[in-house]
């Protein structure tokens, strides 16, 4: 579908990453994240340069220990001309370290209660801007639906209703755009994703309302596999685009390391499809039947055999449960599995020799990756003939 738009983007401020200009109306940049164990710097330098070659703009690259710290030093040398985000996890410290060596800091405000629980979190944010202003950084305050901070998590109540449901998620944000305002700190983008793209329009839209002038990263978590993955993408990307909101944004693909460009490419034809007034997705992503979420994997991936698990768990379920609304969640590793997957009827996430299965809140148990498929096989069947049943 093909319309004559006029986009007005929404006047934010501008953020400076290097030499990369975020916000008002500066062009859409596009960012993409390192698959591959940072430590392996051959395997994350070669990932960098390929998603620099596709286009990103800025390459995220985690990390969570000094050991990291190292191989970053590595890649960075390696890889110069791309412009580095960091994804801090628990290790908020570690922002000293990295930031000789990045253009960016990504915090989850969800992990920074893990370390040094007598400390109170402005005081933590107050330690990351003054990283942030010595070596002239941005930041980007990344809240997650699937991680938030268990403090927020109270301010919502999940079942009043939509407000009800985005409380947590905007009390987190808010909370941390107070703390950096306070500090003075303005070279900060905010994130609000949701596997869910109808999740990531509203709380985006709804966030844009509150504070027009912070520029936002889009992202919906854990799109997963093609094509599916790419259409929850674009549904979501098209109607904030085409609002005007969104100032830099990542596609979050399951795909192997070598096509993490894929990321890159879809990101960016969404954009120029959008910008020429091409639509090809409906206002609402209104999917039913069997709906697959997996992360785009990251550094913290546990086993590589991951994606084909993801693969081969769609592969299995698509001939009988195709038409049923069941959501199936397969993650990377476990730290970020059991919370990422608490809105699937199945979920699935890695570890180094098994995969852990629960189904609902129900734990289920730890199965080899020979066994898993049969298991989630078996579940599915239970779950569909005790909805026939019903
Ligand atoms: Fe990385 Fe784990 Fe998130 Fe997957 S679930 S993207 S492996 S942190």
């Amino acid at each position: 579908m093909s319309l004559p738009v006029v986009i007005r983007r929404k006047p934010t401020r501008t953020v400076t990453v290097r030499d990369l200009k975020i916000g008002s109306a500066h062009p859409i940049s596009v960012q993409s994240m390192a698959a591959t164990r940072t430590q392996d710097v051959e395997a994350t330098v070669r990932q960098v340069k390929l998603l620099h070659a596709a286009g990103a703009d800025i390459v995220r690259i985690a990390i969570d220990s000094r050991d990291d710290v190292e191989a970053l030093i590595l890649v960075r040398a390696a890889v110069p001309q791309a412009r580095l985000v960091v994804d801090l996890q628990e290790s908020y410290r570690l922002a000293e370290k990295v930031a000789p060596y990045v253009d960016k800091i990504r915090y989850n405000p969800g992990h920074l209660h893990h370390h040094e629980k007598d400390l109170p979190v402005s005081a933590k944010v107050k330690f990351l801007v003054d990283v942030a202003k010595r070596f002239n950084l941005a930041l980007r305050v990344g809240v997650n639906f699937g991680s938030l901070d268990p403090k927020q998590k109270e301010t919502g109540n999940k079942d009043s209703g939509e407000n009800g449901r985005f409380a947590p998620a905007l009390a987190s944000a808010n909370e941390h755009v107070g703390y950096l305002e306070e500090l003075g700190f303005t070279n900060y983008v905010v994130s609000l994703k949701s596997s869910n793209p109808n999740d990531v329009v509203d709380i985006n839209k709804q966030f844009s309302q509150m504070h027009p002038e912070v520029p936002l990263h889009l992202g919906v978590t854990e799109a997963g596999l093609l094509p599916l993955g790419g259409i929850k993408t674009r549904v979501a990307f098209e109607h904030l685009l085409a609002l005007g909101i969104g100032d830099t944004l990542r596609a979050s693909l399951t795909v192997p390391f070598d096509e993490k460009g894929e990321e890159v490419l879809l990101s960016k034809a969404i954009i120029a499809d959008v910008y020429a007034g091409r639509f090809r997705s409906v206002p609402r992503f209104e999917h039913s039947g069997l709906n697959i979420i997996s992360c785009p994997s990251c550094s913290r991936v546990e086993n590589e055999k991951f994606v084909e698990l993801a693969q081969a768990v769609r592969t299995m379920a698509t001939p009988f449960a195709a038409q049923h609304d069941i959501t199936i969640a397969v993650m990377g590793c476990r730290v970020n599995g059991p919370g990422e997957t608490d809105d699937a009827d199945l979920g699935l996430w890695c570890a180094p020799t098994h995969v852990n299965l629960k189904r609902k809140e129900t734990v289920l148990g730890k199965f080899s990756y020979d066994e898993i498929l049969g298991r989630v096989q078996s579940e599915l069947e239970l779950m569909i003939a005790a909805r026939e049943t019903e």
